[in-house]
């Protein structure tokens, strides 16, 4: 057996010729965990590459009560937010199309006041994947996506923050979450996100346990005992949340 030096070593001098002989998922761990993923940037309409991993290399380790995912190896989060390394503009696979009043606004109070145009196009620190985050939370804001999709930035950055231990920048960026969900939500859920008004209300709910915001947990959690229509799925993680809230408020 080759080891998996060897086996790269292999792959380089033979190319073509060893893939078509072995089969790919015969040698998982000689592929990159990451490949270039293929884009049109929404501003300045120019094409360009963006990191993704692999789904095949992904192992998920577990997942926090408000979905966020633990992995073991390279972490697909980091790159849900794409920079376009030619004018700067941040988006994600959610946004819609740019309309041309919202092109000036995107002009002047974002692609003009960018001080230099970053280049996240390959391997992300997790610092990177925070800053990408936030120009892609401005950008949604800019130009008028839904809130829920701005409050999901904030939770991601919220969930890097968390990764990394950084217990008090973790909450500034739950409470941003927190403010975008809650709009949302005033406005009637979404159907452009695929969020539902109930998964909405659990993320609010599981973010004031976060911030032991007891009185206005509690206020969402019992609504979503109450209500018949609320998602099974949703209405188990939600007695699993409060439950362990509960919990660890005794101890
Ligand atoms: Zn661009």
């Amino acid at each position: 057996m080759l080891n998996i030096e060897q086996k790269d070593f292999f792959t380089r001098m033979v190319g073509g010729k060893m893939t078509s002989d072995i089969k790919k998922k015969d040698h998982p761990k000689s592929i990159e965990p990451l490949y270039d993923k293929n884009l049109t940037c929404l501003y300045c309409e120019k094409k360009f590459t963006s990191k993704q991993v692999r789904t095949n290399r992904i192992k998920l380790l577990g997942q926090d009560s408000d979905y966020c995912p633990h992995y073991e190896g390279e972490n697909p989060i980091f790159y849900e937010a794409f920079i376009c390394p030619h004018c700067g503009f941040a988006f994600t696979q959610s946004f819609n199309e740019l309309t041309p009043g919202k092109r000036e606004i995107i002009e002047k109070n974002y692609i003009q006041k960018l001080k230099e145009i970053p280049n996240y196009c390959g391997h992300r620190t997790w610092k990177e994947a925070i800053r990408a985050f936030n120009l892609a939370a401005l950008s949604s804001y800019l130009k008028g996506e839904n809130e829920a999709i701005t409050g999901h930035l904030f939770l991601r950055i919220a969930w890097i923050y968390r990764y990394v231990d950084e217990k008090e920048k973790e909450e500034r960026f739950l409470k941003k979450a927190l403010e975008f969900y809650h709009e949302a939500y005033l406005k009637g859920g979404s159907n452009t996100t695929n969020i539902s008004e109930y998964q909405l209300l659990y993320l609010m709910g599981d973010i004031y346990t976060r911030l032991d915001h007891y009185q206005e947990a509690s206020k969402i959690f019992s609504q979503l005992f109450s209500d018949p229509d609320v998602p099974p799925k949703i209405r188990s993680r939600a007695i699993d949340t409060w439950n362990q809230y509960k919990e660890n408020q005794q101890k």
